[in-house]
């Protein structure tokens, strides 16, 4: 069996289940295993550490399948995972057909996605190892899913640092048009095709519903609104109007018709095909101001790496929402950057707070919906967090 052999004294995290093996940890390696190929992780002195993809091309030398000596990574190890995963959702009970079934490294399959958007499945295979597994993994989720069709959008640019170049396109039974979801009683309709991730964001589902119990009588500003999640939950929770901004057009056209869709009040919503940094210095020129404004930006900081340009970002949009904000106003803020953490995304606000000359409270907390679990040993896995922020009256 292929073995990679780690320093002396980098064995802890993999002893305390972080699935990662980075490269700087590596002493040498036996055998000549290829991409995605099944390894055995040692320590210097040669103890079991774990079985795991092995990727040459990634600084994530090694993903972990599994810490268990005596478990052969195959079908049926695979198979396990996934109906382990599948049957967590089924706890969940959300009002929505539309789930993640699989999340990767936090279902222990790393670099495997899984979205289900009623009878279609769209994956992604986003490491060495998901993708070594590729045809094993695709007719698992047809046969236990039950599932007539299955979209792949392994498109995300993270396959690049695997080595592996974009792929994408029907893998079994047809792509519905319109492909249309349910969730907490609205209907979107989902771009998988070329949408963003997997077409929807289905993080944001219980925040949708939040933003939805909070619209009521409110004028609010939705920022970044994609293909119009929260604006369609303020307008069902009987906001007053929604001015929704986003750059893309065709993310824009998706909200209208997702507006349409539902039947929701036309005249009271607005769109805005504009960037957001200057759209919000412009909606303060102009004199505007809002009961409930919602922040959620693209990922600034993919990494840690990116966190000091992203912190700069980050607040200077909270600053600028802070100042839009009327006195008794609310402000849903998010962060989906995994390089900024809970902690410094309350500093980055409480400074933006600071520098807007604006007294404000953090009255609730936001994070991903269950179907998103986080392992305790993989808090990376924490990605979106999001603070409801309150201006005093
Ligand atoms: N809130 C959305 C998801 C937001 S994704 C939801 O719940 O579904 C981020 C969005 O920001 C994308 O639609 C992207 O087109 C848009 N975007 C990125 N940079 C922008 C900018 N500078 N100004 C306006 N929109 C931007």
């Amino acid at each position: 069996m292929d073995t990679l052999f780690l320093k002396a004294g980098r064995e802890k995290s993999l002893q305390h289940r972080h699935p990662w093996v980075f490269s700087g940890a590596v002493e040498r390696l036996k055998g000549e295993p290829q991409a995605g190929d099944t390894i055995i992780v040692r320590s210097a002195s040669g103890g079991f550490l774990a079985h795991a993809a092995y990727s040459p091309a990634s600084q994530i030398r090694a993903r972990v399948w599994s810490f268990q000596e005596s478990e052969a990574i195959d079908a049926d190890f695979l198979r396990g995972r996934l109906v382990r995963a599948i049957a967590a959702r089924q706890m969940l009970g959300a009002d929505t057909d539309a789930l993640r079934l699989v999340h990767s490294e936090s279902d222990g399959l790393p670099g495997l996605i899984v979205d289900r958007y009623a009878e279609t499945l769209v994956v992604q295979f986003l490491s060495a190892g998901a993708e070594r597994w590729r045809d094993t993994l695709i007719s698992l989720l047809v046969e236990l899913t039950g599932c007539a069709n299955m979209y792949e959008r392994s498109d995300a640019e993270v396959r690049e640092l695997e080595g592996l170049s974009p792929r994408k396109g029907i893998l079994h039974g047809t792509l519905p048009m319109p492909l249309i979801i349910h969730e907490h009683g609205l209907k979107y309709q989902v771009d998988v095709e070329h949408g963003q991730k997997t077409g929807f964001y289905l993080d944001q589902r219980d925040n949708r519903k939040r933003i939805g119990e909070l619209a009521a009588d409110k004028d609010v500003l939705n920022c970044f609104c994609y293909s119009g999640g929260f604006s369609l939950s303020a307008l069902a929770g009987g906001a007053k109007s929604v001015l929704s901004v986003d750059s893309s057009a065709e993310a824009l056209q998706f909200a209208q018709d997702n507006l349409r869709l539902n039947h929701l009040p036309e005249d009271r919503a607005q769109w805005l095909e504009a960037d957001v940094f200057k759209t919000l210095r412009n909606l303060r020129d102009q004199g505007k101001s809002f009961d409930l404004i919602v922040l959620d930006p693209p990922k600034f900081a993919p990494t840690a790496q990116h966190a000091t340009k992203a912190s700069r970002a980050y607040k200077d949009i909270n600053l600028w929402a802070l100042k839009l904000l009327r006195p008794g106003g609310l402000l849903a803020t998010f962060s989906c950057s995994g390089g900024i953490g809970p902690e410094l995304f309350q500093k980055i606000i409480g400074g933006a707070a600071l520098d807007a000359h604006v007294d404000a409270h953090v009255v609730g907390h936001f994070s991903a919906s269950a179907d998103h679990p986080v392992s305790l040993h993989f808090p990376e896995g924490e990605y979106l967090k999001g603070l409801l922020i309150r201006r005093p009256a």
